[in-house]
């Protein structure tokens, strides 16, 4: 017997005058009842299995069946107002207040006119833009994961030195080889993945051209260049006869683009285990023009971000051949760029919530 939820169920044709009149009286009750259940515990149900004792002997077992039609039917009753409940809509956890309170209770709340995008959010969608039409798709980074994709995966052995370098956050999860889950240092950790996903296209011709940009976190003493958290992009681009002169024109590119000017740039050589050769990258003063001014410390020029060639042990671990593909890789600070874009003095006032800070933005 299917009941539209919250109404009273069809009526049972009820043959014992007493039993229908229960069954009316019951039903109508349970309608008010908050925890519907209570209903089975009704003295007037116990009330009429009481009475079958009272009974002719050829009547028990009839009124008997009666009565288990009606407990039946209160049974469904209760069943179909627990449905109802499991069937509430469900909470939105990011609302400021519980979506189940009647409008008039909420708590007031500033128009979303008030509100804007962050800045390094607003510059994200540049930088972004910027690299799509050069060909790049983008995925996203994410926030938690384990020593394989931190370390193993971009051929940092065990026990190796430059594993301290990236010194960030452990966690109390452990992976499933015993190793605490890791805040990223870096955005490097979706190489493999990247390498893994794409690996297939390649034998098609497709080169892997992918922007990774992503929350990183390092255990940083703070001052006005360095936090604890910021915003990393990684690059990542493979295939046939790639060269670390497309690496630099591909970057110079993108900085005279950013920055809406003809950005130089030199590169010095660098080590990260997970590129080889490795280079760091210092760009021309978009500020000052390298005339030397605070943002450069008078020398014209900014160490920007580290980028090479992607290791070929990193390639073989992404399942990708390294005697037939190369590629690079580079992992650009955003918050550094977009500080040098702007004059900002103090990579802190990012994450600071100042709102005289952010409402320079909007
Ligand atoms: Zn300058």
């Amino acid at each position: 017997m299917a009941a539209a939820s919250g109404t009273i169920l069809s009526n049972m044709n009820y043959q014992y005058p007493k039993i229908a009149e229960a069954a009316e009286l019951l039903k109508a009750r349970a309608a008010s009842l908050e925890n519907k259940a209570d209903i089975l515990k009704a003295v007037e149900l116990r009330a009429l299995y009481g009475e079958i004792a009272t009974l002719p002997v050829d009547e028990r077992a009839n009124f008997g069946k009666e009565i288990n039609t009606l407990k039946a039917e209160l049974e469904q009753l209760v069943a179909a107002s627990q449905n109802e409940a499991e069937a509430l809509p469900p909470i939105d956890i990011t609302a400021p207040f519980d979506t189940n309170v009647a409008a008039d209770k909420r708590p007031k709340l500033l128009p979303s006119e008030a509100g804007s995008i962050h800045p390094l959010m607003q510059e994200l969608e540049t930088v972004l833009d910027i690299f799509y039409r050069m060909g790049f798709t983008a995925i996203e980074s994410r926030e938690l994961d384990d020593e394989y994709h931190m370390f193993s995966s971009l051929n940092f052995p065990d026990g190796h030195p430059a594993r301290d370098e990236f010194d960030t956050f452990m966690t109390v999860q452990q992976d499933h080889n015993g190793h605490p889950l890791i805040a990223p240092a870096h955005t490097s950790i979706m190489q493999n993945r990247m390498l893994r996903a794409h690996a297939d296209n390649l034998a098609k011709g497709e080169p892997i051209a992918v922007v990774i940009p992503g929350r990183v976190f390092r255990n940083e003493d703070l001052d006005a260049r360095h936090e604890h958290t910021f915003y990393q992009f990684e690059g990542l681009y493979v295939d046939k006869g790639v060269n670390a002169g497309n690496l630099l024109a591909t970057f110079k590119t993108f900085l005279s683009e950013y920055y809406q000017q003809d950005i130089e740039i030199k590169s010095q050589p660098f080590y990260f285990p997970f590129t080889e050769p490795s280079f760091e990258l210092a760009l021309s003063c978009p500020f000052c023009q390298k005339k030397g001014c605070n943002i450069c410390s008078q020398s014209g020029w900014i160490e920007l971000l580290g980028m090479g060639m992607i290791h070929p042990n990193v390639l073989r671990e992404g399942g990708v051949d390294p005697e037939v593909y190369t590629g690079f890789a580079w992992g650009c600070g955003l918050d550094r760029l977009v500080m040098m874009k702007y004059g900002i003095e103090d990579v802190r006032h990012f994450e600071s919530a100042r709102l005289d800070f952010l409402r320079q933005f909007v």
